[in-house]
């Protein structure tokens, strides 16, 4: 039901932009719906020697700025409609972003944490084998999302070059280094948020030091811009995994929470370290400058966005906010950044890491990082000097300056 919601709530924000923009009706109807969608069974032999079937999907949205491109993510809450709701928001990231992709998504319905290393290694295999055809460093690329990383890819290209007999590097992206990963992609998301953050203070004139930040998930995302937010001098002061958070009023070690998180596998466990125990719900609700959204959809719906009293929110995750609640924030001057632009940093350089596996030519981390700053840092000027102009929020000038792009090239 849920699930059902974020896409519908997905095309409601492209049918509104569409009108906007005048889309003539058979393009409003080949963008409202994936052009495909794949679902399929992945059986695998178990640990105990038992046979198990898994469900899968890949939700290919549109390629008409080139081939599909969006991560796989293994999550128990997966379903048709959350992929579909996620493909059609990479079809708008990367137009905004301009990077020669379309949209697509996938996922396993599937916790991860309940299958050992070997059963996870038949899950990722089996998916690519379901439906190698249809992936290709031309025509649909994934990469990670959700509980999904570079060990995962490994498997999934190993089984692709198997299968295909061709050693295509450029067809999956968030690599190990040795597949011709690229130096700084699994940090990507989490650094260009903070590439977001930096332009937010520089537009409102914060200062870093007197900035209270609270972020919602500590996986890859979360923890990355947690870290690369403290080194440029912001106080965080709250985080949380999926159970419960940590809060720290004059500010956490980022890295010693790294460090125990590595060490013990949550971080909750740390206690030496913070003042107290806090909830996710206590955390959305804190009062502070900025808001990190980085764990999953919806966590903001009209509920509880009348208690929101952050003054900026950044969505690093894919679709926190519901349409209603972006209505009750707006209303309340509470400034938000999309995520098809604040999370970008993933994608971008998941682009530059195809660039380099078909180019065999190493990019240097360094250059990776100049490269996503320049990028996101023009996408940022461009959506907010639209919004400046037309009065509207960021989310309505990203939608507009991408869903324009993907409609003319489809003409
Ligand atoms: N899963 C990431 C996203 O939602 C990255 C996708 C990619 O690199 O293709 O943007």
């Amino acid at each position: 039901m849920e699930n059902q919601n974020f896409f519908l709530n997905c095309q409601k924000q492209f049918l509104d932009i569409a009108n906007k923009l005048n889309l003539k009706t058979e393009i409003i109807e080949e963008l409202k719906e994936p052009q495909r969608i794949i679902k399929f069974q992945i059986p695998i032999k178990t640990d105990n020697g038992k046979k198990k079937v898994f469900f899968g999907f890949r939700s290919q949205h549109n390629n008409a700025l080139g081939p599909y491109k969006g991560g796989i993510r293994f999550h128990q809450n997966v379903s048709e409609d959350e992929v579909k709701a996620l493909s059609m928001l990479m079809t708008w990231k990367c137009s905004l972003l301009n990077l020669p992709f379309g949209g697509g998504k996938g996922g396993i319905i599937v916790n991860p944490k309940e299958l050992s290393k070997k059963e996870l290694e038949k899950l990722s295999r089996g998916y690519v084998k379901a439906i190698f055809p249809f992936l290709g460093e031309n025509i649909d690329i994934p990469a990670p999302d959700v509980n999904t990383n570079a060990q995962i890819m490994e498997w999934m290209i190993d089984e692709y070059f198997k299968l295909t007999g061709k050693k295509s590097f450029a067809a999956f992206t968030g690599k190990p280094l040795n597949l011709w990963g690229l130096e700084g992609r699994e940090e990507a998301t989490g650094y260009g948020g903070v590439v977001i953050l930096k332009k937010l203070a520089n537009t409102f004139k914060l200062n870093p030091q007197k900035t209270t930040i609270a972020i919602q998930g500590f996986g890859n995302v979360g923890s990355n811009f947690a870290y690369f937010a403290q080194k440029e001098g912001y106080k965080i002061i709250a985080v949380s995994e999926v159970d419960n958070g940590i809060f720290k009023e004059d500010g956490l070690n980022i890295e010693e929470i790294l460090e125990c998180k590595k060490r013990t596998g949550k971080i909750s466990i740390c206690i030496k370290n913070f003042d107290k125990e806090i909830t996710n719900k206590q955390l959305l609700e804190l009062n502070v400058d900025v808001l990190v959204l980085a764990a999953v959809e919806n966590v903001i719906s009209k509920n509880n966005a009348e208690k929101i009293k952050a003054k900026y929110i950044i969505e690093m995750a894919n679709g926190p906010i519901t349409p209603d609640a972006e209505g009750i924030l707006e209303k309340r001057k509470i400034f938000s950044v999309p995520d098809i632009l604040s999370n970008s940093g993933g994608v971008v350089a998941s682009y530059f890491e195809w660039i380099q596996s078909k180019e065999k030519n190493r990019w240097k981390k360094e250059k990776t990082f100049v490269e996503l700053s320049k990028k996101l840092s023009k996408s940022f000027d461009e959506v907010f000097f639209l919004s400046k102009k037309k009065k509207i929020n960021l989310r309505e000038a990203s939608y507009i300056l991408s869903v324009d792009k993907v409609a003319k090239s489809i003409k």
